[in-house]
C-alpha cells in the first residue's frame, strides 16, 4: 500500500521518473549506482559525477548492491566485480535476468580479454580496466547515457575555443589545436569551469587517475603544453595562472569572483 500523499513505502525520497535508457528521468537528473568496496576509490568516482550533475548512490558490497540496482531506478550501473558478499558477475547475471536494461559498465583489475569477454556476454555495456583516469571514466559514463537518447548538445565554448566533445575536436577560431589524450581531458576540465580558480588538486584528481603523484609538478607541466598549443603567440591569452593556488580558462572580460 502506497502513503496518501508523497513519500514511498521504504520511506526513501524519491522523485517521480520514467523508467528508460535514456540518458535522464523526467526532472534531467542522472542517477547512478556505484558499487566499489575500495572506498577511497568510490569516493573519487562519487565526486567526478556529482561533478557532473548526476545524483550518485555508493555501495561497497555486492549485496547491498543487487539490492538497490533492483529496488530503485537508476540510469546507469557501475559495478566492481571482485567484491564482498556478492561478486559483480553475479550481479550482473541476476539483474539481467530479471530483465533490467539498466546500462551497466564494469569496473576491475582483471582487464584480460577473457575476463572482458566475459563480462559483455552477462550483459554489460562497457568495460573500464582499473587503474584508470577519472575523465576516461567520465567520458565513458556519458557515451553510455547518450544511447539510446540522441546526441546532446555536446560542445563547449570559452572566448574563441570551441571543443567539440564527439569529434574529440578542439578549435581556437579557425585553427585546430591539436592536443594529447591527457591535454585534452585537462582543458576540458577547465573549458566546463570557465572563469574560476581551479586548485591544483581539484585538477589532479579529475584529469590523473587516482594513483597520481601528488609530490609532482606534472599538473604545471601539462597546463604549460597546453597553454603554449592554445594560447602560444595569440591573443588574448585565455589561461591564466593564479600564483599558489591553480589555474583557470578566463574568458577576456569576464568578472572573477
Ligand atoms: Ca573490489
Amino acid at each position: 500500500m502506497y502513503p496518501a500523499a508523497g513519500g514511498n513505502p521504504s520511506g526513501r525520497l524519491v522523485s517521480f521518473r520514467l523508467e528508460t535508457r535514456e540518458g535522464a528521468g523526467l526532472n534531467g537528473v542522472v542517477r547512478i549506482l556505484v558499487v566499489e568496496d575500495e572506498k577511497k576509490l568510490a569516493g573519487f568516482i562519487k565526486r567526478a559525477l556529482v561533478e557532473d550533475a548526476h545524483a550518485v548512490d555508493v555501495c561497497h558490497d555486492g549485496e547491498e548492491g543487487a539490492h538497490l540496482a533492483s529496488t530503485e531506478s537508476y540510469d546507469l550501473l557501475i559495478l566492481d566485480l571482485l567484491l564482498p558478499k556478492k561478486d559483480g558477475w553475479t550481479v550482473l547475471r541476476e539483474f539481467r535476468e530479471k530483465k533490467r536494461a539498466t546500462p551497466v559498465l564494469i569496473l576491475s583489475a582483471r582487464g584480460q580479454v577473457k575476463d572482458r569477454v566475459k563480462g559483455l556476454d552477462l550483459g554489460a555495456d562497457d568495460y573500464l580496466a582499473k587503474p584508470f583516469a577519472l575523465d576516461e571514466l567520465r567520458a565513458r559514463v556519458r557515451a553510455l547515457l547518450r544511447r539510446g537518447s540522441e546526441a546532446s548538445a555536446s560542445t563547449l565554448k570559452v572566448a574563441d575555443v570551441t571543443m567539440d566533445l564527439l569529434r574529440r575536436e578542439v578549435h581556437r577560431g579557425k585553427d585546430e589545436i591539436r592536443l594529447t589524450p591527457r591535454e585534452y581531458a585537462l582543458l576540458e576540465y577547465l573549458m566546463r569551469h570557465p572563469n574560476r580558480v581551479l586548485t591544483r588538486t581539484s585538477i589532479a584528481e579529475h584529469v590523473w587517475d587516482y594513483s597520481f603523484d601528488w609530490q609532482s609538478n606534472v599538473v604545471d607541466v601539462f597546463v604549460n603544453y597546453l597553454r603554449r598549443k592554445l594560447d602560444g603567440d595569440r591573443h588574448p591569452k585565455l589561461i591564466h595562472t593564479v600564483r599558489g593556488v591553480g589555474y583557470m580558462i578566463k574568458e577576456p572580460d569576464a568578472e572573477v569572483p
